[in-house]
């Protein structure tokens, strides 16, 4: 019998989840339908995709964009639609069934959620909607029957080395622990007394994964890996000492799950986002994904080494932001998201995000969440604070 053909809805197609997803959908066309496409900035990208995928609707959340993508599409069947509002009512349309969470940042907080509450199938790479607002987001997803699908790659392995049975969210049954690896990021064997040399450019170079410019820069501090821990926590419902963090500079083994028995299950492959892509658009059935078998003759050293907390401090903020629980986890993504694009901006230097994240954990006091709203006012009151920190550092030159 043949499957129903999925109606997606992908957002952030403009950005790097956005086109290995893309890439995979255009290799299944008998599975899967582009029903919409949401970008922000990069309309020319998007009036392209538009092109190639003609789905029903296109969206840009950027307000000041909405003419110039309105005007390139108007001889096309493509419905134009614009900002916030719009993008969360396109996720909840009755026609969807699949929503691809790739927008960065916190921005991607509301459609997560509004997704999950019309109970879609949420395949997530936007693991900042987690960081903000997980117990939110986990709790709406059991209300609603909203199945989860992790696509961060490490999650993804988690969740390939569970049981078919397994839904996130849940507690997983006969594991003593998991390992999320971590590749190091670039600067894993440099001399931390270097590390205000380093420019945007340099930590964009990430050795292993072609990624957006924030995550990579995420994963040249390790807080990538802090965000991910607590990205695991509300997953797979687990307490931050049953997550471990292994160093793997290889990034061929994405994940392991240790069960009480004594056997590790991991999942190994090449360091290409298509496929945990791939396994969450076939829901667990695998998809061809274009990505190459990795040959383990050739890579045949795999090395896993502890974390250094010293040099990349802020893994431990984020542990500890779990262990302190409420906002905390919130606050501690607001203020890395606002220090990474300042050094990203040459306004900075690389030292300065650990050390501004770090201060803001310090002086802010910690919450119960009450509701989304209350989320949303407390990312703009961080993001100010830390503003006001960023400017006593004065404007770095490039
Ligand atoms: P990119 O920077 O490549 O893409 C980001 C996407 O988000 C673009 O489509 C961009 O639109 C859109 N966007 C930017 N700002 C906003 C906003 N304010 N409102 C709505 N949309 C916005 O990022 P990635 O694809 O690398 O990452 C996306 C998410 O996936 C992140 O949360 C990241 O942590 C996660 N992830 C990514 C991985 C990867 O390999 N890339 C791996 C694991 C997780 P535009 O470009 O049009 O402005
Ligand atoms: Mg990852």
């Amino acid at each position: 019998m043949s499957e129903k053909i999925k109606n997606v809805v992908v957002l952030g197609a403009t950005g790097s989840i956005g086109d290995s997803t893309l890439d995979i959908i255009s290799r299944h066309p008998d599975r899967f339908n582009v029903l919409a496409l949401s970008g922000h900035s990069n309309i020319s990208k998007l009036v392209k995709l538009c092109h190639q995928f003609s789905p029903s609707y296109v969206i840009s959340t950027n307000d000041n964009c909405y003419g110039e993508l309105n005007k390139a599409l108007t001889s096309s069947p493509t419905q134009v639609l614009s900002g916030n509002d719009e993008l969360l009512k396109l996720c909840q349309l009755d026609e969807v069934d699949m929503v691809v969470a790739g927008i960065v940042g916190n921005a991607g907080m509301q459609p997560v959620l509004a997704a999950v509450e019309a109970g879609k199938d949420v395949l997530l790479a936007n693991k900042e909607a987690l960081v903000m607002a997980g117990d939110i987001v986990m709790k709406a997803a059991k209300q609603n029957n909203a199945n989860i699908i992790p696509l961060d790659s490490e999650h993804n392995a988690i969740f390939q080395c569970l049981p078919e049975s397994y839904q996130v969210g849940n507690t997983p049954q006969d594991i003593d622990k998991i390992i999320l690896t971590a590749s190091g990021g670039p600067f894993w064997n440099r001399n931390k007394n270097t590390f205000s040399e380093i420019t945007p450019a340099m930590a964009c170079a990430h050795p292993n994964w072609d990624m957006g410019r924030k995550i990579s820069v995420d994963s040249a501090t390790l807080m990538n890996k802090g965000l991910e821990v607590i990205e695991a926590h509300w997953l797979f419902n687990l307490n931050v000492d049953e997550i471990d963090v292994h160093v793997h500079p290889q990034s061929i083994v994405h994940s392991l799950v240790c069960y009480k028995d004594g056997s590790i299950l991991a999942q190994l492959g090449e360091p290409d986002m298509r496929i945990p892509i791939a396994y969450g658009l076939g829901m667990r059935s695998r998809l061809t994904s274009g990505a190459k078998l990795i040959d383990l003759l050739v890579n045949n050293e795999l090395q896993f080494l502890s974390p250094d907390y010293d040099k990349f401090p802020c893994l431990a903020l984020a542990k500890n932001a779990i262990a302190t629980g409420g906002t905390s986890m919130a606050i501690l993504n607001s203020a890395n998201e606002a220090s990474v694009a300042a050094f990203l901006d040459n306004q900075i230097p690389f030292t300065a995000i650990a050390e501004i994240n770090q201060q803001i954990m310090q002086q802010s006091k910690n919450e119960a969440v009450e509701s989304v709203d209350h989320l949303i006012e407390l990312d703009k009151e961080i993001r100010l604070q830390t503003h006001k920190i960023i400017n006593n550092y004065g404007v770095k030159s490039a």
